[in-house]
């Protein structure tokens, strides 16, 4: 299986922003490269390719909670806490900002019914239709790919490629991976802190046998990914590059299916530009 997906390659930032293309002319080739293997092991298997791959991306609206421009007084990298009732609805406090989707909690509040979540902010992206979100014309793609769109809910972030960042809702990737007998998850992509660390956790949590194709991911800073690869060696994640996924698909066991998993996500390098700008 391989999954790609988040807020990576937006195809019409690509060519003007000489940052943000040197990132992607990074990462790109070696993911490409694990999804000619994989997908194309041999030139006799092009034809007859069965090996399921699924790509997620963020599909934000224009008000996402996560944006930091609906937040006035914060900017991107900000830390905020977002408060949710009983419902599983956002509610209005000083941190919800103008996300259209608040409700009054203020009964729920004074009953202590609400629980909670820390959300960082970013610089908006991956707006629903919006031609700057679909993934960039370079990177290989075929028609029977399984897309998952995460975020698309107002009110809730989703790093991982399985559930959003409260687990009020699935994707449906489960299902999906499960249906087809996937049994063993690659994943790979941007950011290597975020969604792919979330996705590769949850995919772990969810019994599957996880792999992260290190050098196929970037991090949102050097630090924070080198705290994100210890917390993976930690959850029992396998850490490969990707002159290692030949050996791994030889070891699967017989009768297997392998899954691989590749999150491109664009927030990585959208940040990074924010950061340069906020120097
Ligand atoms: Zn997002």
């Amino acid at each position: 299986m391989f999954l790609a997906g988040g807020l990576s390659a937006c195809r019409a930032r690509t060519g003007n922003r000489p940052d943000h293309q040197s990132d992607q002319t990074r990462s790109r080739p070696t993911l490409q490269n694990c999804r000619t293997f994989f997908f194309f092991p041999s030139p006799e298997a092009r034809e007859t390719n069965t090996r399921p791959k699924c790509l997620s991306k963020d599909w934000h609206c224009p008000d996402h909670v996560s944006f930091a421009n609906i937040h006035p007084g914060h900017k991107p990298f900000d830390v905020i806490t977002l408060t949710y009732n009983s419902k599983n609805e956002l509610c209005k406090t000083d941190e919800s900002g103008t996300c259209p989707d608040a409700v009054d909690c203020r009964a729920e509040l004074a009953w202590n019914e609400t629980r909670q979540l820390q959300q960082t902010l970013w610089p908006a992206h991956c707006i629903i239709n919006d031609p700057e979100s679909e993934l960039d014309d370079s990177l290989l793609t075929k028609e029977d790919d399984h897309f998952v769109l995460k975020g698309s809910r107002c009110s809730v972030d989703s790093y991982s490629a399985f559930f959003d960042n409260a687990r009020f809702e699935s994707t449906g990737l489960h299902d999906h991976l499960r249906g087809r007998g996937i049994t063993r998850v690659f994943v790979a992509g941007l950011a290597l802190d975020y969604c792919v660390k979330y996705t590769a956790l949850d995919a772990k949590s969810l019994g599957y046998d996880v792999y992260v194709v290190v050098d196929a991911t970037r991090g949102t800073s050097p630090s924070s990914a080198e705290r994100a690869i210890e917390e993976l060696k930690n959850s029992g994640v396998r850490l490969i590059n990707s002159s290692e996924i030949e050996k791994c698909f030889k070891k699967k066991k017989n009768g297997s299916v392998v899954a691989v998993t590749l999150l491109l996500v664009a927030a990585a390098l959208l940040v990074r530009r924010a950061k340069k700008r906020t120097q």
